[in-house]
């Protein structure tokens, strides 16, 4: 009768489209590294057995009597298959279609945008450097057989699911007795080493030896005969073939550099080495280890809002849960890891864990540890710290913004292009006070979209003058983030902004007497476009530009706001000019004789959309611009001839 059921109930379902690429690129895959197939099989049997395990402690249903957790590998020769079993959660029927049916994780969908882009097909790295799950059994398997019952339902049905990756998968009810899952791969022809021990036992160990749960097989071994003396007979005997050391307890002095690498190309599926290993014990009133990671690269999806963050907690060797967020602040992300602690509940939930003392003194240690690490790598080995701020510099900073207690010591670790440097050097704070000039009260800086385009603002034309430094800002947070930094007594100051002090008051003043009458007629002429104009103390080369006014926000905040989806109210800028161009003495000139001289308006409208130009923005009406400019051009032109 259970066969009867068994077909009564089978399906055959399409899978989903980023499956059939996936999976075609797999079945098809020159990868050389194939094996990791079973780096990702024994993950996800690991992954099962830690969440029955979790389960369990509030359900003890989930268990079944068979709480020897352990990952089976069973390799048949006759049958050509390869069997990774586990005794974890297991799936139901519906699981089994979500999870082997569609893409949920959003590291293998990008792993095919990121594919797609290339436009090529072999780009054998990034299969490892994604770790693509399940799927990459059909690297080495044409057809893959799961067999799975959820734990803790003895008398539910189990679910059979098979496929050969051609566009379609069965499901169906069958038998099972224990829960878990076994993966059969069926192995293609020329994959079968994978039957053989030696290259099983290898694999297992360069990859998962520290999987905290045995992975055993059984192996034939000759042995004596206790029957018959002298004779050896073959018998089979269950071995665990990885060492099982969780390589965070071990002492530092143990670990080889090789055994950290591999640790972290497990947890973070990562096919480089890490940029740095930070492994520490906290003893005292929080009792912990940490082993965490600098990732070489930075991840695609660090700046999308769903981006995982935090080590993964243990609680005494036992996985309580991945990304543990409470771990480490945000600006920094990009460590990865594990943290063991000895002082917190096996079934401490999400909600305890974000009010919990030991795990806020946790937080605060891996975040000390952090900030040391990355001040010795940038005072002993620069070139190092330079890539690792290269990836990541944009991340840290967001800590000058949220971790008050932490900011100057943050800002300290930051690094900038500036107008004294030559690209691609950069130089700290620190060397900018340094070399401060006399009577420079203020660090300045310039926020721009690149770094020719701002090198080459007409903002820098006065500091220039003066030599004073300016700090060339390159990042998207910068404007929130900079402008309301003070470090060593010193505030940052943008050159966009406000009331520069670069003392040439008695200038500015005598120029505001002598152009007071033009300065009335623009400020008459722009008076819905600005709020006021004045004789500018910044410019030298260029005829006039737009600040903001002290506390508003400039012109790239602005666009950054926008693009934040945030309203900003309509802040209208200052117009300055500067009395040494030309223009304003010729403009004086045309005003003498006539007040209202067709001319000036058009001049006005002109200077006024230069500014507008300068500052990265667009004029109002661009074809009254070009006509304008034409019309100039023509007017120049015909008083050359004649
Ligand atoms: P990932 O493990 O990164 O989520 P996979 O493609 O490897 O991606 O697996 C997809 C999903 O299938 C897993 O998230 C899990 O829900 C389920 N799964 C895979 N293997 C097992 C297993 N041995 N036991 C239970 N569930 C599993």
């Amino acid at each position: 009768m259970r066969g009867a059921k068994a077909i009564m109930t089978a399906q055959t379902l399409e899978f989903k489209t980023e499956v059939k690429q996936l999976l075609d690129l797999m079945i098809h895959s020159l990868y050389s590294h194939k094996e990791i197939f079973l780096r990702e099989l024994i993950s996800n049997a690991s992954d099962a057995i830690d969440k029955a395990r979790y389960e369990s402690l509030t359900d003890s249903a989930i268990i079944e009597n068979d709480g020897d957790w352990k990952i089976r590998i069973t390799a048949d020769r006759d049958a050509g298959t390869l069997t990774i079993s586990d005794n974890g959660i297991g799936m139901t029927r519906d699981e089994m279609i979500e999870a082997l049916g569609t893409i949920a994780h959003s590291g293998t969908k990008e792993f095919l945008k990121t594919l797609k882009e290339r436009g090529n097909k072999d780009n054998p790295e990034l299969i490892g450097r994604f770790g693509v799950g399940f799927y990459s059994s059909f690297m080495v398997a044409d057809r893959v057989t799961v067999i799975s019952r959820k734990a803790g339902q003895k008398d539910g049905p189990g679910v059979r699911w098979e496929s050969a990756a051609d566009g379609s998968f069965t499901v169906e009810d069958t038998e099972k007795k224990n829960k878990g899952t076994d993966v059969i791969l069926h192995l293609k022809e020329d994959e079968k080493k994978y039957l053989e021990e030696w290259e099983i036992r290898s694999i297992i160990r360069k990859y998962s030896d520290y999987i905290e749960h045995p992975v055993v097989m059984d192996v034939e071994r000759e042995e004596d005969s206790a029957i018959d003396k002298g004779k050896k007979v073959k018998i089979k005997k269950e071995e665990a073939l990885n060492s099982r050391k969780a390589i965070w307890l071990r002492s530092k002095s143990e670990i080889t550099d090789d055994e950290y690498t591999e640790f972290y190309k497990h947890i973070s599926h990562d096919f480089s080495p890490p940029l740095e290993t930070i492994h520490f014990k906290a003893e005292g009133t929080s009792e912990f280890t940490a082993l965490l990671y600098i990732p070489p690269k930075s991840p695609f999806d660090i700046l999308y809002k769903d981006f995982k963050i935090g080590p993964t907690l243990y609680v005494r060797r036992v996985q309580i849960m991945d990304h543990c967020e409470e771990l480490i602040p945000t600006y920094l992300r990009f460590i990865k890891g594990v943290v063991d602690s000895s002082d917190l509940p096996l079934n401490i939930s999400r909600e305890i864990l974000q009010a919990n003392r030991q795990v806020e003194i946790i937080k605060k240690n891996t975040t000390k540890q952090v900030l040391d690490t990355l001040r010795l790598l940038k005072e002993n080995e620069y070139d190092k710290y330079l890539d690792f701020y290269k990836e990541f510099g944009r991340i840290l900073k967001e800590g000058i913004h949220f971790d008050f207690s932490r900011r100057e010591q943050i800002a300290d670790l930051l690094l900038f292009p500036s107008t004294r440097t030559e690209r691609p050097a950069y130089t700290t704070l620190q060397k900018y006070i340094d070399g401060m000039k006399a009577g420079q009260e203020e660090i300045y800086y310039i926020t721009g979209a690149s770094y020719d385009e701002a090198v080459k603002s007409p903002y820098l034309e006065a500091f220039k003058e003066k030599d004073y430094e300016v700090l060339i800002l390159l990042d998207d947070i910068d404007d929130i983030i900079m402008g309301s930094l003070e470090y060593k007594g010193k505030m940052l100051k943008s050159v966009t902004r406000g009331d520069i002090k670069l003392d040439k008051s008695e200038e500015t003043e005598k120029a505001k007497e002598k152009y007071e009458k033009i300065i009335d007629l623009i400020k008459e002429q722009l008076k819905d476009e600005v709020k006021d104009v004045r004789p500018s103390s910044r410019l030298k080369d260029s005829a006039c530009c737009l600040v903001s006014d002290e506390g508003a926000p400039d012109a790239q905040m602005e666009k950054l706001l926008k693009a934040m989806g945030q309203s900003i109210p309509a802040n209208k800028r200052i117009l300055e000019i500067n009395p040494s161009h030309p223009v304003f003495e010729a403009m004086s000139a045309i005003f003498a004789r006539n007040g209202k001289d067709p001319v000036l308006q058009e001049y006005i409208q002109l200077l006024y959309d230069q500014a507008v130009l300068l500052e990265g923005s667009k004029p109002k009406d661009p074809a009254a611009f070009a006509g304008a400019i034409a019309k100039l051009m023509v007017e120049n032109a015909q008083a050359k001839a004649s």
